[in-house]
């Protein structure tokens, strides 16, 4: 998408979520290869680095660490922010929108479940809905 908007001189920008574990995954180090191969500063990759996959501690099933250097190998600018903390978030879309030439990643520091006690941190809520009271708790507990 990224490529066909510059191609087309379209202008618009492309803003594509990664999972931390989801970057275990070759195909991600493939599009970030051809990203920086055609210079597509119109991209920004936010990776979401809750330290958590399904199957426990990204380090311990697949260690994709250190994030950041493998980005900028590949030829990103990276920027590593609080990703809980919106003003850092809008400060570093901003800057993604005025590096040139290449390609930037957002490296996301975040905490799974983060504001339901019962969730932070807990892989085994990766992939599963709470039952109802769960739920009730767990927006209170937002809510609060
Ligand atoms: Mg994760």
């Amino acid at each position: 998408m990224a490529l066909s908007s510059k191609l087309n001189k379209d202008g618009f920008r492309v803003y594509c979520l990664l999972g931390d574990g989801e970057i275990e995954e070759g195909e991600v180090w493939e599009a970030a290869m051809t990203s920086s191969h055609y210079k597509l500063d119109n991209l920004c990759a936010i990776v979401d680095n809750n330290n958590l996959q399904i199957d426990g501690s990204i380090d311990k099933v697949m260690n994709p660490y250190p994030i950041d250097e493998k980005f900028k190998s590949f030829g990103f600018e990276v920027l590593t922010i609080d990703g809980h903390n919106f003003k850092d978030i809008l400060e570093a879309f901003n800057k993604a929108r005025n590096i040139k030439g290449k390609p930037t990643a957002i490296i996301a520091k975040t905490i799974k479940g983060k504001g339901v006690s019962f969730m932070e941190n807990q892989v085994g809520w990766h992939g599963k809905a709470p039952n109802e009271e769960e739920f009730n708790i767990a927006v209170k507990e937002l809510c609060n």
